[in-house]
Parts: structure tokens; sequence; C-alpha cells
């Protein structure tokens, strides 16, 4: 079916005090209706920031490009930030502050383009609350933005929405301020507002992170209910692959603002390509030890230490003098499908010869 998002060739970058930075380069990404879409990626992957840009979230200092970026059927890019934030539900209470480095918004979206089409959950639900005012009231807020309900109905409603995302006695917690619940709890109100919109598509960015590992599990299963009872899509932003393993459809990995591997998750658990993803594999933690097996030496590089040929190279085990001097293309990736030079086989061995080794 025709994709719900398709983006292609998104690219952002800041103006900093040392010239622009490139946060994002490139990167294509489709999702399709009531797919799981998982984005993976160290932190100062890009990732955040890509589905921000797409939002319309990012503030001025951000330069967004891309050859093509439509929501179901209509083009992003033909819309004011204005407009294109309205479609959007923001990731946070009105009445609270947007998390840092997000744009904040101010009133209410008003017109026939508002809405309801996509929404957005945080690492931080406890931010993204403002913790003046009860929960149930800040979920009837974002029913008055976003649907006709009277006082009475959004009233009933914030009682179902509660319900639906396993919050128990939903009536008495309604009444409840924000420091008066758990950090899971406040994450299933966040998914709560973003449910009052039913949005087709939901950007979920960390949302478990900041949680204990059951809590986790928990939130990662209501997700999964929603998407299938609600018909929604979903994208899921996360550092650890670990999340993702039996929830997600495609899994796209991504390094220093580029895609460096999308594949279904059934494969890519098996067979990656890309050494980063490799590598990610091999660190995750020993299910019945939870010990980690190969740690990934070093950090995503940052703006100053950008090396000149792939961006993996100064951690990748498998680098040599050709990767240190020339990037990988995207071509390279639709070859071999990873954004290397040599990508893996499925027993995790460089596919092909390199030249420069065999010279
Ligand atoms: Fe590693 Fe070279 Fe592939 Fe980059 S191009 S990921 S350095 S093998
Ligand atoms: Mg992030």
């Amino acid at each position: 079916s025709a994709p719900l998002l398709d983006i292609r060739g998104l690219s952002v970058s800041f103006a900093t005090r040392r010239g622009p930075f490139r946060a994002v380069d490139g990167v294509d990404l489709s999702v399709a209706p009531n797919e799981l879409l998982a984005i993976v990626g160290e932190s100062g992957s890009g990732k955040s920031v890509a589905m921000l840009a797409i939002m319309g979230l990012l503030p001025w200092t951000a330069t967004v490009t891309a050859e093509r970026m439509v929501f179901d059927g209509q083009d992003l890019r033909a819309l004011s930030p204005r407009q294109r934030r309205g479609l959007f539900r923001p990731p946070w209470s009105l009445r609270a502050q947007p998390p840092e480095g997000v744009q904040a918004v101010s009133g209410r979206p008003r017109n026939g383009l508002i809405g309801k089409d996509v929404a957005m959950v945080f690492q931080e639900p406890m931010s993204s609350l403002n913790p003046c005012f009860t929960v149930g009231w800040q979920i009837g807020e974002a029913l008055a933005q976003h649907t006709p309900l009277g006082r009475r109905e959004r009233q009933t409603r914030v009682i179902e929405l509660l319900e639906q995302v396993g919050i128990p006695d939903p009536a008495r917690r309604a009444r409840a301020f924000p420091h008066q619940l758990s950090g899971g709890m406040c994450q299933r109100v966040m998914i709560a507002m973003a449910l009052a919109c039913k949005p087709r598509l939901l950007i979920a960015d960390e949302p478990t992170t900041a949680l204990d590992v059951t809590i986790q599990a928990q939130i990662m299963d209501l997700l999964q209910t929603l998407r299938r009872d609600t018909g929604m899509a979903l994208v899921l932003i996360t550092h650890d692959l670990g999340v993702v393993a039996e929830a997600a459809d495609r899994v796209m990995v991504q390094y220093a603002g580029r895609v460096v591997e999308t594949q279904p998750a059934a494969t890519l658990f098996t067979h990656p390509h890309h050494p980063y993803t490799h590598a990610l594999l091999a660190a995750l933690p020993e299910r019945a030890t939870g010990a980690r097996l190969e740690a990934i030496d070093g950090v995503v590089p940052g703006q100053s230490d950008r090396p000149a040929g792939c961006l993996f190279a100064p951690r990748c085990r498998w680098a040599n003098a050709h990767c240190h001097a020339v990037k990988p293309l995207p071509a390279d990736a639709a070859l071999g499908r990873a954004l290397c030079h040599t990508p893996l086989d499925d027993a995790g061995q460089p596919l092909a010869l390199n030249l420069e080794n065999a010279a």
C-alpha cells in the first residue's frame, strides 16, 4: 500500500558559531499504515532531529531540506511551519514547557488542516506534563483542541482514554497531579494525550528510556496493543536495539545523521549487513545473564571530529585505508544493502574483497 509518511533526502543543518553542522544527511524514510518502524542508533545520530524536522518543530537555527516530504499524499514542504505544526499535536501539554531544543508552540491551532494526524511522545513524561494541572484536565485540553466534543463528553472521554492506556481506577487518577503518579503512569498519561486526537501516526521518542525494565516492557506492550486496536502506524526511536527486537516490523539504523541500513526486523537481527548494526547487536546484553558482550568503543563523531571517509571508520573493526579516505555513497547502500564499502555477509564477514587490501 502507499506509504503514510514518505521522506526522501532529508537533511538538517544547524547554524553554529563554528559554521553549519549537518545533523541529518540525506535520510530516506517511509512508514506504511499500521507499520512499526524502529529508528535505532546511539545518541547523537540525528534520530530525534529528523522526526522534529518532519514535524516542523525545530528552532530557527535549523535549515531543513528534502527532495520529498509527503504525509498521506500531502506535500509537507508546501505548508508553512505554522500550518505544518497544525497537522501535529505538540508532544507536550500546551501549558508545559517543550523539551530542550524544541520550538515552543503557542496558542491553539484553529483551522481545518488541524490536527490530528500525527502525535509524538517523549522520553521524559514528567517534564512534558504541566505540574500545576491535573492529568485529567490536561488530557481534556488535548480533546478540546482536536475534537468538537463538549465539556461533559470530554470528561467521559478522558476516563475512557485513561482506561485504554491501562491506568487503574481512572476516575480517581484523572484528578491526580503529575507528581502524584509514577514515571510509568505519567508516560501512560502522555500516550493517552497523544491518542486523544486519534492519530494515524504516533512517533515515540525513547518512550521507555527513563523507566525501569519491567515498566519498559509494559509500555512496549501497551504501544503494540494500541497499534493493533487503532490501526495507527508507529515510529519508535530508540538507542536500544533490544527494545525493538520483538516489536518492530522494520528497523532503520542511523549513524551520525545517515541511514546505514534498513531491513525487516526479522532479517536484521540474524543478518546485519553494516558493521555498525553488527556492533550494536554484539553489544546487546545477553538475555540470560544481562552481561554486555562487546561494548562499541568511542562515540558518534560531532562537528569538530568528522572523519574524511566513512563516518564509522574510527570505530569500525573492519576499517582500512580506503574506508578512512572515501565516504561510502547511498548507491553503495543500494548494492550491498548497507552504507559501507564492504558490507558483511551472513556469517558476519566482509562481503566484498577490498581493493586496497588486495593490492
Ligand atoms: Fe567499516 Fe569501512 Fe564499512 Fe565504514 S566503510 S563501516 S569503516 S568497513
Ligand atoms: Mg534523541
